[in-house]
């Protein structure tokens, strides 16, 4: 058994509070390591200790600090394997899964290696007799942020770097069911150079949230994952006067219209439907086939696709297309839904329920499930399952598909399968949804483009990396100055206007 720890002033430090979570290997459902949940007396002590460090990181000028982030850009390619086998050890998704994960992390830690030139400002010379006008971007100073336990490097990379980036400090509370990983992002920081203090991580739950929500020193929370969270955070961030931005749930769904190739269609749909075991929050979880011939002969190209999909454990690296979810609870919440489903009088085409995996009975396996003839009112298309679980809504035609997308109230991702431009084109247009695939499933940005949904899927006002990044995690400072000789003739009493 592991005791895991905080990172804290550039140290391991273990928790004093004397709690702690469970942390499980889901693929054996064994207690694998305990991670401490700090107590309000532990988050205050890192952020006085990144308090203590950020003017000297902020002082250091963007090019060195860029630096930092261009060799840990090197040290995550040195360590790719050993962070992939932490990710999956804890999550419980596979090897190459993984390794995407720590990979859309460092695209974006490639892109803040830029920081120098995003950060340049602005300058107006000579904007009035003798007057030059020049604004900055200046650090917050303690940032902070909370992520998601469905992608542990990804997501605290792309807040952590390019808020380091910009010269703040950033304490990180990453989910306590997969804490490793960030606790080796911090020490390969640290290896890259970063000075201690810096970059602090504490583990913990609401509690250590709760410290960060209310202490005066952070300055910005940056916050993924499910919406009730979400909106609580952003809620009471905002009213303690922080900056804030706040990315929560989904349901994704994926228009298939006609004319679409069938094959592509329903290939597409395996994978983004089930692959991390539905675990993503780009996942599409709803197909809406158009017309009735579409859907049966969709349905058709799904079911074999579907009951030949493979799931095990990790250690089984490429030959396994999704693992367990992380844990015993989100497995029963699935089971729940998909009896919901059942029960409500959705049509379960293919039933993964008691799938078991032999030689791991006790691990978080949920078989592949597809329904078809889900309805609106169903607590399936109604709710994120975050699961195995395909749900299919029948549309008679392309404006009651689009409508359904619209009227969800997440508005995360969503595709649409065609081969007409115009269709496409409508689509992508009229859309209410922040992120959106012409015949590509999962439609996440790179990274110098930006990360964010719409409707319940986001609260705050700057998506995820790329350039919002770098204006969340800075300010703007302007500056009018004025040089002239004849500055002791006295006052201007009326608002100064440049002609
Ligand atoms: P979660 O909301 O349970 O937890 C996220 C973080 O909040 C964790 O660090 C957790 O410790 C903390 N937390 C949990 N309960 C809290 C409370 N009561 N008060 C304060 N903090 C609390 O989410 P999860 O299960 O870890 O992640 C899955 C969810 O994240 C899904 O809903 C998924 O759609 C969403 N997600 C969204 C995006 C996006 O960019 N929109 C990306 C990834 C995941």
């Amino acid at each position: 058994m592991t005791d895991l720890t905080h990172w804290i002033n550039g140290k391991r430090v273990k928790g004093t509070s004397g709690r702690s979570a469970d942390v499980f290997n889901p693929a054996t459902g064994e207690v694998q390591a305990r991670c401490p949940l700090a107590s309000t007396a532990e988050v205050d002590a890192a952020i006085a200790g990144a308090q203590a460090a950020q003017p000297a990181w902020a002082a250091t000028n963007p090019q060195r600090r860029a630096r930092v982030l261009m060799k840990f850009v090197s040290l995550l390619n040195r360590d790719m394997d050993k962070l992939a086998e932490a990710l999956s050890r804890e999550h419980g998704k596979t090897l190459p899964d993984a390794a995407g994960d720590v990979q859309r992390g460092l695209e974006v830690v490639e892109y803040c290696i830029g920081a120098p030139h995003l950060l340049k400002g602005e300058f107006t010379d000579s904007a009035g007799p003798g007057i030059d006008m020049y604004s900055m971007r200046q650090p917050l100073g303690v940032t902070a942020g909370i992520t998601p336990f469905n992608f542990p490097a990804m997501i605290p990379m792309w807040m952590f770097a390019p808020a380091l980036a910009c010269g703040n400090a950033f304490i990180l509370k990453p989910s306590e069911r997969d804490p490793s990983v960030p606790l080796m992002l911090a020490e390969l920081m640290q290896e890259a150079g970063l000075p201690d203090g810096v970059l602090q991580v504490v583990n913990g739950d609401k509690e250590a949230v709760d410290a960060l929500l209310h202490s005066d020193i952070v300055q910005s929370i940056g916050f993924v994952g499910s919406t009730p969270i979400a909106a609580y955070i952003y809620a009471t961030g905002c009213a303690n006067g922080k900056r804030v931005q706040c990315f929560g749930g989904a349901k994704n769904h994926m228009i298939v219209m006609p004319d679409a190739d069938m094959d592509q269609a329903a290939d597409a749909l395996v994978g983004a439907g089930y692959g991390a075991a539905g675990e993503r929050c780009m996942a599409i979880s709803v197909a809406v086939p158009v017309g009735d011939e579409t859907a049966d002969r969709l349905i058709s190209k799904l079911v074999p696709r579907i009951e030949k999909l493979k799931v095990g454990p990790y250690t089984a690296g490429n030959d396994v297309d999704f693992g367990p979810v992380v844990t015993a609870a989100a497995k029963a919440n699935i089971e729940r839904l998909v009896q919901s489903g059942v029960d409500q009088g959705a049509e379960l085409v293919v039933d993964g329920r008691g799938f078991a995996m032999q030689g791991y009975e006790e691990g978080f396996f949920v078989g592949a499930h597809l329904f078809d003839r889900v309805t609106k009112d169903m607590d399936i298309y109604k709710t994120e399952i975050f699961g195995p679980v395909l749900s299919t809504v029948r549309a008679q035609t392309y404006e009651e598909a689009i409508g359904l997308a619209m009227d969800h109230e997440y508005g995360n991702g969503t595709a649409i399968f065609t081969r007409d431009g115009d269709t496409a084109r409508d689509f992508a247009n009229r859309i209410n949804i922040g992120m959106v695939g012409v015949n590509v499933p999962i439609p996440v940005p790179l990274a110098y483009h930006t990360f964010g949904g719409w409707k319940k899927s986001v609260f705050g006002d700057l998506n995820q990396h790329g350039p919002d990044a770098f204006k969340f995690y800075t300010r703007t400072k302007t500056v009018t100055a004025r040089w002239p000789s004849g500055i002791k003739e006295g006052g201007e009493f009326s608002i100064p206007v440049m002609e």
